[in-house]
């Protein structure tokens, strides 16, 4: 969970910018949690304290209506709806808010329901479905040790279709200004980034320097990362700066849940 927010906060200020290399500064005055962040936290309160995934994501959005980069065209009008209906989308908001399901869940089949059900209240394309399930199904294979890293290329092709593309594709395609703005798009660049890093700041540094939906990126990115790496500790505090408490205190009692202390 954390892992996803780092990305998304380090990420932020490249969303509409420039392409970036992977040598740059981390934590700045610019950046700012976004929606990645918000919808993350809002999976893991309707876990943890029994909400609707629909009830708890639209209560959250609501009450963060303007984040940095704003919500996605789609999912801004179901937000503002009273009673919001599913839309077809499968845009890769389903899969960047997904990573608490992942640790949760402690059997395969509950982690692939729970993954749908979070994304089919808004994203019910059967590839907005198939990419939550694939993040949350890493996250919980890597954390249970149920994988190496070798075997996620040919794990995610049998069980989720996808085929991991080289980074220095998504490289040319990300300077080309173009937006991965789907699931079957950014969910495998992220696992590429992942693949290709060496530990937890290599992959959020590979994930934003890969441009496009840079926030989004790397918070998928960062959230899988998450699952087999250790997290630099002031990585940690330095994203709780960014971060009101409402927030904080959703953070806090998820990792009292899977049993590790944050400070
Ligand atoms: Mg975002």
């Amino acid at each position: 969970m954390i892992g996803a927010i780092i990305g998304d906060i380090v990420g932020s200020r490249f969303e509409f910018a420039k392409q970036t290399n992977r040598d740059f500064t981390l934590f700045t005055d610019e950046c700012s949690y976004t929606d990645d962040t918000i919808c993350t936290v809002a999976v893991a309160d309707a876990i943890m304290n029994h909400r609707s995934y629909k009830e708890s994501l639209h209560d959250w959005c609501r009450r963060y209506p303007t984040p940095m980069g704003g919500y996605g065209e789609r999912f801004l009008t179901w937000i503002e709806s009273d009673d919001p209906q599913p839309t077809g989308s499968c845009g890769n908001g389903s899969a960047m808010r997904v990573s608490p399901v992942g640790w949760l869940f402690d059997d395969y089949h509950e982690v692939l329901d729970e993954a749908r059900k979070s994304a089919i209240v808004s994203h019910n394309h059967p590839e907005g479905i198939n990419g939550a399930r694939c993040v949350a199904t890493l996250i919980y294979w890597l954390r249970t040790c149920r994988i190496t890293k070798d075997e996620i290329w040919s794990a995610v092709k049998r069980n989720f279709h996808y085929t991991i593309p080289t980074l220095s594709d998504i490289y040319k395609i990300g300077s080309e200004d173009h937006f991965d703005g789907t699931c079957q798009e950014t969910v495998p660049y992220a696992i590429s980034c992942f693949m290709e890093s060496q530990n937890f700041e290599d992959a959020i540094r590979i994930a934003v320097a890969a441009g496009g939906d840079t926030d989004t990126k790397a918070a998928i990115c960062g959230s899988i990362a998450e699952a087999y790496y250790e997290i630099p500790e002031q990585f940690i505090t330095k994203a709780f700066d960014y971060l009101p408490d409402d927030i904080l205190s959703i953070i806090e009692q998820f990792y009292g849940n899977i049993g590790m202390q944050m400070e």
